[in-house]
């Protein structure tokens, strides 16, 4: 992923080319951003450039090439001197049934040598790390990521660090990595990569180089999707911009997951169908919208171990996939203002039913769903009863009704 096919963030790509090129690279950089912006996409391009053994132009138009071995090894993450590390959480995953336990038929019989392979590695525990709303960048972690850039390098011209959502490292992590930056190793750089830069210690902000990364405007983001999906419909298209927010890395996302957009066309209705329901409806909502999540995830996830996630750690997966559905939610809310005025509106392609639903919230209501939506989304980040937490949502939000 060179600079070159890198959408938007024009400014920060020729302040990076610069740096390059001059061969002065920053101990520490820190690029923010709202989620999916492409942060790390622009780590991994910045990796790409410092280390290309043949880049193209120079200063302000300097590249990799994106061919040679080292950009290749670091766009497939095998590169050992472009390390990513991000926030992880482990999941004990339920047992998948042992494949040798079916009667074998004769073909089977042949074929017992490796399905004995398969029992062996059946006994193992099976866990994933992942990375949920609550899980931390651990101080082991960041040891070992400044453990590695105070060794000599395996080759490569300037190390990178990738420390994506570096918001959650822990206190411990924190201190550890502020004495690395502090007394840096050469020829290596660590990308901090956050959506909340509060939420880091302003001493290792001091000492990093900031970059902001921005939404695509509107009409940026149409003109990348007909490049990249020229057979989008209208309304697909004009759903992917509302849904990604600017944010380029979550309209790929879109792209390659399209059921996606049915399921913002569930919600979008459920929330037009909130002027008609009654009060006692709440819970039926809340249980309505935690199953839509539930899908949510397994459009994002496909595949079995999606399911064994979802299963073995269901609260932790749909408290995750909320913070986006949230936003979804909040946008509505935000739309419904914005209707009043004849705005300019996020979800375009549902002005009918949110000129419809307006009479029953008008500014000042509306205003307070999106508050709610706000307390609740804080809220997630606890470990709250998710269930009850819907349900109070609901109720929340059909009180908020004028009749
Ligand atoms: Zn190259």
């Amino acid at each position: 992923m060179p600079f070159a096919s890198i959408v938007g963030h024009e400014q920060p790509v020729r302040a990076l080319r610069r740096a390059v090129s001059s061969g002065r690279l920053p101990p520490g950089y820190l690029f923010v951003g709202p989620p999916h912006i492409g942060k790390t996409t622009l780590a991994l391009a910045l990796a790409q450039a410092a280390n290309c053994e043949q880049p193209v132009g120079q200063g302000e138009t300097l590249d990799a090439c994106g061919q040679c071995d080292t950009c290749r090894k670091i766009t497939a993450g095998l590169h050992p001197d472009i390390r990513l590390v991000q926030p992880r959480l482990r999941i004990e995953l339920p047992k998948e049934k042992k494949k040798s336990e079916r009667k074998g038929s004769a073909r089977q019989r042949i074929a017992q040598v490796s399905d004995e392979e398969e029992e062996i590695a059946d006994e193992e525990p099976e866990a994933i790390s992942a990375d949920m709303e609550d899980a931390l960048i651990d101080l082991e972690l960041i040891t070992d990521l400044v453990g590695e850039a105070a060794r000599t390098a395996f080759g490569a011209q300037h190390r990178i660090y990738i420390i994506a959502r570096a918001e959650a490292m822990n206190a411990a992590g924190a201190n550890r990595l502020l004495k690395t930056l502090e007394e840096p190793p050469e020829n290596a750089t660590f990308v901090l990569a956050t959506s909340r830069p509060s939420a880091l210690l302003p001493t290792i902000i001091s000492r990093c180089q900031t970059l902001a990364l921005h939404a695509l405007p509107p009409q940026e983001m149409e003109a990348a999707l007909a490049e990249a999906s020229p057979d989008l419909s209208p309304t697909e298209r004009s759903a992917v911009i509302s849904m990604s927010a600017g944010a380029w890395g979550r309209a790929r996302r879109l792209l390659d997951r399209r059921q996606l957009l049915d399921l913002r066309a569930e919600i979008l209705t459920l929330l037009a169908s909130l002027p008609r329901r009654e009060l006692w409806e709440a819970m039926r909502l809340a249980e309505a919208l935690a199953e839509m999540t539930e899908r949510w995830w397994l459009t994002e996830e496909p595949g079995d171990l999606g399911k064994r996630m979802l299963k073995a750690a269901r609260d932790r997966v749909l408290r995750t996939e909320l913070g986006q559905i949230l936003g979804l939610l909040s946008s509505w809310f935000r739309d419904l203002i914005v209707v009043q005025a004849d705005g300019r509106l996020i979800n375009a392609d549902y002005r009918e039913q949110l000129a419809a639903s307006a009479a029953s919230y008008p500014p000042d209501a509306a205003l307070a769903a999106c508050r709610a939506l706000d307390d609740l989304r804080a809220d997630l980040r606890q470990n709250l009863n998710l269930r009850l937490a819907l349900e109070t949502l609901f109720l929340r939000l059909l009180l908020l009704r004028r009749q």
